[in-house]
């Protein structure tokens, strides 16, 4: 990038990157940013409320320094269903033998082990499996109370402390936000995270509860990783502000061979929707202890990328991984190497939804094929709640959306969303003022370059939610500056870029 010049991507597609122990410093948060981080992943299953405050106070630091809006999302943990402890370390049980299951706390042994959860014991059958430890050991059970299983073994022999429990053939009486999971919520609202993502949803009443909770105080994602999710799709997508395929789970509830078919549904109903929908996990798994990943993996991430998900996310690889920032660099590289193959636009030209019949969708839909036609640098959306601008993702335009909003919370949530890169700024006040903010703002941030034009919507009353009514096609001219100086330079243009930008004094205003 251009020394002083605000950061901008080259490629639609964004990265979702988690925070961990091997990725928390700001120096290393920082170099993540740089290397290609869209959105930063606190995962709730693991640290401290101080841990992940720091982090987040980190992010804004960077964000201020950097003039750019960073998403933020607070991964709940939900109800992640987990065995007690045993006595003298892991146990290898031996196929076909029993193994109980019950509510006592005591150590378990090669017979039986604690399970702290009454409603899952409430929810059990003769026949109904139990998945451990990702699906690594299957018990069946032959006998049940509300206070124990027996099951017999069917897999898998080895089991240790805290294992994870997937019961995938019932729907538990369980919300999806546990006591745990409310104060962690009211944390990470306190702290100004932007979007929540919820671990976990069956029912889309599951969504509906946490929406009443979150009260708009931050984006909301619901995860799908229960079967019982995936047969209330369309309604759980409709009820969320963005999903993410959870193949991690997913897959351990659901056999593997059913989780790239559910991929490309869920990125299919996500798209027709227009909501932000992310794919995770085991992305780049190898790369956790290499340095480079396997040819699958690679195929893995351009495999999302061609299903035109709005991001890929990284896990472990960079919670706990030792090589992050590659992990991250090689997903950029992928990328934007798949964005350039002609199939991959052939692909997103054959696969975006039709417009509804609004205006809005009318405009935003035209506005792609005039920037297609007229080859422009960037579509430019003014907006107020975010709408317009998730409606231009949503026809998967070849050319970055420039976000102009008034808004920093819509600034910060759109990161997600494809193609967006969103600028804070003040509401424009007339026509003239909205083609002026819109070319310098572009050439500012390197997204046009002088002589180059830019298709932008708006909606006239100006700053009116859900009034998007014009399309103008605009020519980029270089600002004029006192100096004369033609960089795209903050030390050379300061005051160009502060008033273009106006990032500094609204985060001040948001951080504290
Ligand atoms: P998790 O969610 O990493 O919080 O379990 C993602 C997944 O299950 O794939
Ligand atoms: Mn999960």
């Amino acid at each position: 990038m251009t020394t002083g010049s605000p950061i901008r991507r080259f490629r639609q597609t964004k990265i979702v990157a988690t925070l961990g122990p091997s990725s928390s410093s700001p120096a290393m948060i920082r170099s993540l940013f740089e290397a290609g981080v869209d959105v930063f992943r606190l995962n709730f299953s693991h640290g401290t409320h101080a841990d992940h405050g720091e982090r987040l106070r980190a992010i804004r630091a960077l964000e201020q320094e950097m003039q750019r809006p960073i998403a933020v999302m607070a991964d709940l943990q939900g109800p992640k269903l987990r065995l007690g402890t045993f006595a003298d370390g892991p146990v290898t049980l031996t196929v076909g033998q029993r193994f109980r299951l019950d509510l006592s706390m005591v150590p378990g042994d090669t017979t039986r082990v604690g399970m702290p959860h009454p409603e899952i014991f409430a929810a059990l059958r003769p026949e109904t499996d139990l998945l451990l430890d990702d699906g690594k050991v299957r018990l069946r059970v032959v006998d049940c109370s509300l206070e124990h299983a027996d099951t017999i073994v069917v897999a898998g022999t080895r089991l240790s402390d805290r294992k994870g429990v997937n019961v995938p053939d019932v729907v538990l009486p369980l919300s999806p936000l546990t006591a745990k999971d409310r104060a962690d919520l009211v944390f990470a609202l306190d702290q100004g995270v932007d979007w929540v993502a919820l671990s976990f949803v069956q029912r889309p009443e599951d969504v509906a509860e946490a929406r009443k909770l979150i009260d708009g105080r931050a984006a909301l994602l619901s995860k799908l990783e229960k079967p019982q999710a995936i047969q209330h799709l369309e309604r759980i997508v409709e009820l969320s502000d963005g999903v993410m395929v959870a193949r991690g789970d997913l897959g351990v509830e659901m056999p593997p061979e059913d989780v790239p078919s559910l991929q490309k549904r869920i990125v299919h109903e996500a798209r027709l929707a227009g909501k932000p929908v992310i794919v995770a996990t085991q992305m780049l798994e190898s790369m956790i202890s290499a340095p480079a990943p396997t040819r699958a993996e690679a195929s893995d991430v351009a495999t999302a990328i061609f299903d035109g998900a709005d991001a890929v996310m990284l896990s472990a690889e960079t919670a706990s991984g030792s090589y992050p920032i590659e992990a991250v660099s090689i997903m950029d590289r992928i990328a934007r190497r798949v964005e350039t193959d002609p199939l991959y636009r052939t692909m997103m030209d054959a696969s975006h939804a039709d417009p509804q019949e609004t205006a809005s969708d009318a405009i935003t839909a035209a506005a792609r094929q005039v920037a297609h036609t007229i080859h422009a640098a960037a579509i430019v959306t003014y907006t107020t709640s975010g709408s317009t601008t998730l409606r231009a993702a949503r026809e998967r335009p070849e050319v970055p959306i420039l976000c102009l909003t008034a808004s920093a919370a819509a600034s910060r949530r759109l990161v997600l969303a494809y193609g967006v890169h969103s600028v804070l700024t003040e509401d424009v006040q007339n026509f003239s003022d909205m083609v002026h903010k819109a070319t310098r703002i572009a050439y500012l941030h390197g997204l046009a370059d002088d002589g180059q034009r830019l298709v932008i919507t708006a909606g006239v009353p100006f700053g009116m939610p859900g009034s998007t009514n014009i399309l103008r096609i605009a020519w980029v001219e270089r600002p004029t500056r006192p100096a004369g100086s033609a960089a795209r330079n903050a030390q050379e243009a300061p005051s160009d870029l502060q008033s273009a930008n106006q990032l500094t004094p609204v985060m001040a205003g948001v951080e504290d």
